[in-house]
């Protein structure tokens, strides 16, 4: 290699010498990853693959010393760069065209500590290698339903799934975290150290720093009743109306997210079944069959459902139940909206858009009630606690070719619910939306997010994110 183009922060081209280049590898004891390489499409890939970013350089970190390489040798060229936890995130922003990829995937420490019933989790972990860590001790945290998401970008946009009633967002649960700054210092923090800095983090997104481990908070979760129920198209209605009333009312150990889908053609799904239109709920009882079973009745009594594969499972069973379904490589194109009530003119829009566009395409309302609204908007980055449901419309296709049909289903139908929703979105279901997106999801804790940016990387090196502006003194 004679040079290697790397775009910089203000948005030139800077020509990487041979010699800068070596220099770089020489502090690392990971690995780097450049345009040209052999391996350099499959290490740009990531989930999403409608994303199609080409950045200059990855850098496969392998211990905090690398990260820290990583951040002074970026900041000494002036390099545009991303971060990339498990480079599940919708509009790709664990990549960058042109600039630094500082990957964390292979950071992958886990250390259980029964006793206290915490975790220590190094940035690289899945939601999966957390999972299979904790259940080995009957404990789990809170987090998303597909087991292959990165903890970074979950974690720090605010988390939630199965557990989220009753034990409150990821950022609920994090009791630590290690971070590397702008200016290539680790800190600690928590809620005595870096106060400010920890608030942040808690649903500020990437914005602040590189966040190498988190510590978090576990419960008693072993088994747990679990599994979808599935009505046809024409009793939609019927189950949107009943399930608005029951869920907010219903006691934290029962979790249900409603779901609009076609019926994959795939067992445990009957064949009669496949390809059919129509409603769900994804249930999880963390509580016993018996205890579940007068709410499985109480659903039942709506209508009888068409299908029913509710039954106990290892938790880590229900968090990578729908893996198989949803592997890496799918094109994605997604928004959201957080949902406080449900009235039945937003359900009347909701039926319009009812038949999902493809198989995989989906319309997901995930319960963020419970104890997510016990704590106040203001002890988290986190603003839209009083709200009961985190909606996301994906629309999702394995043929590029479908790209149009399930970009413009998804764009349509947000546009028709939009005026029912709370006004913004969870900032992990937010494609690159625009500055007003971003300021409405942080509501009245934005000006507070700005000024700890100011204080904590106010030239705005970490900017490949859901972008908060430091703010100018
Ligand atoms: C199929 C699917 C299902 C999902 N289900 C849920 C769900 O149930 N609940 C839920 O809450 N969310 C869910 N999500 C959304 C998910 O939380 C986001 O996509 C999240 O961004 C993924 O995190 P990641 O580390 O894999 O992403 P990446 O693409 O690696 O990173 C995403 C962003 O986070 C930043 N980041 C990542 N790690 C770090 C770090 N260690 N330090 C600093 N910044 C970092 C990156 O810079 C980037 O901006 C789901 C996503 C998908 C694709």
């Amino acid at each position: 290699m004679e040079t290697l183009q790397v775009e910089q922060l203000n948005g030139k081209s800077y020509a990487l010498s041979a010699e800068e280049f070596e220099e770089f590898v020489n502090k690392i004891r990971g690995s780097i990853v450049s345009a040209g390489d052999e391996d350099y499409d499959e290490a740009r890939s990531i989930y999403n693959a409608m994303i199609d970013k080409k950045p200059a350089m990855i850098v496969y970190c392998s211990n905090v010393a690398d990260v820290i390489s990583s951040v002074h040798f970026a900041r000494k060229h002036d390099l545009l760069t991303a971060v990339r936890g498990g480079g599940h995130n919708g509009p790709g922003l664990g990549l960058v065209d042109g600039g630094l990829v500082i990957d964390l995937s292979a950071m992958k420490g886990i250390r259980v500590d029964p006793e206290a019933k915490t975790v220590w989790v190094e940035a690289g972990c899945t939601w999966g290698d957390v999972d299979h860590a904790t259940h080995a001790f009957g404990l789990a945290t809170v987090s998303g339903f597909i087991s292959t998401t990165g903890v970074g970008g979950l974690t720090l946009g605010g988390g939630h799934g199965y557990l989220s009633r009753k034990y409150g967002l990821t950022i609920d649960n994090l009791i630590e975290a290690d971070v590397v700054l702008s200016d290539g210092s680790l800190v600690t923090v928590n809620k005595d150290k870096h106060p400010d800095l920890f608030w942040a983090l808690r649903g500020g997104g990437g914005n602040f720093g590189i966040v190498t481990s988190f510590k978090y908070q576990l419960h008693q979760v072993d088994t747990v009743v679990a599994g979808p129920m599935l009505w046809p198209m024409d009793q939609n209605e019927k189950i949107m109306r009943w399930y608005r009333e029951f869920l907010p009312n219903a006691p934290k150990d029962v979790y249900a997210f409603f779901m609009a889908a076609e019926v994959p053609p795939a067992p445990p799904f009957p064949s009669e079944l496949h390809g059919a239109k129509g409603c769900g709920l994804m249930w999880c009882f963390t509580c016993s069959q018996e205890e579940a079973e007068p709410f499985l009745q109480e659903a039942r009594n709506v209508v009888e459902p068409v299908f029913e594969h509710v039954g106990p499972m290892p938790y880590p069973a229900v968090q990578s139940m729908f893996d198989g379904l949803m592997p890496s490589g799918l094109q994605w194109y997604w928004k959201g909206d957080f949902i406080r009530e449900l009235p039945d003119e937003a359900i009347k829009e909701h039926l319009r858009f009812a038949e999902v566009p493809t198989m995989l395409s989906t319309m997901h309302m995930y319960p963020i009630d419970g104890i997510v609204n016990d704590i106040g908007s203001d002890e988290t980055a986190w603003n839209y606690r009083d709200v009961n449901w985190s909606m996301v419309i994906a629309g999702i296709t394995d043929n590029p070719s479908n790209n149009e049909k399930i970009t413009t289903w998804a764009q349509d139908y947000w546009e028709a619910i939009h005026p029912y929703s709370a006004g913004a979105a969870y900032v992990n279901f937010m494609m690159e939306e625009g500055d007003d997106r971003i300021k409405a999801t942080y509501g009245e804790n934005y000006e507070r997010l700005r000024k700890v940016k100011a204080k904590y990387d106010p030239n705005n090196f970490f900017r490949v994110n859901q972008n908060i502006k430091p703010k100018k003194h």
